[in-house]
């Protein structure tokens, strides 16, 4: 082989068969003549951890987890709709129990 030349030092500029590229991991290659793009970016992007609803920077997550029905229905009906009537119905009930009180009440007196 040609390596065991005397201008041995060159290799370390090659980047030889087995060379892997730390950037986009693919042989061949030293990272600083990577030329191709990464394939995978393992951080989340910032928009999206905006649209999480941060908006406060330099954490990593948001403090309040969003629930699954939060972000399925993020095209449907707005889940406030739901949230509003169970708190209806239940306002609801409460006032019937109320009522019902009252009613007991009035009838031993
Ligand atoms: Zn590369």
């Amino acid at each position: 082989m040609w390596t065991r030349g005397p201008r041995q030092l060159t290799n370390n500029d090659r980047a030889s068969p087995n060379t892997r590229c730390q950037r986009c991991l693919k042989l061949g290659h030293h990272t600083y003549q990577c030329t191709n793009p990464r394939p995978y970016v393992p951080r989340p992007s910032r928009t999206k951890q905006l649209a999480l609803g941060g908006g406060v920077g330099g954490r990593d997550k948001p403090s309040v987890e969003v629930p699954e029905e939060f972000k399925s229905s993020a095209s449907g009906m707005g889940i406030a709709d739901k949230i509003l009537k169970a708190k209806e119905e239940e306002r609801r009930r409460a006032e019937e129990k109320r009522k019902e009180k009252e009613r007991q009440s009035r009838k031993r007196r």
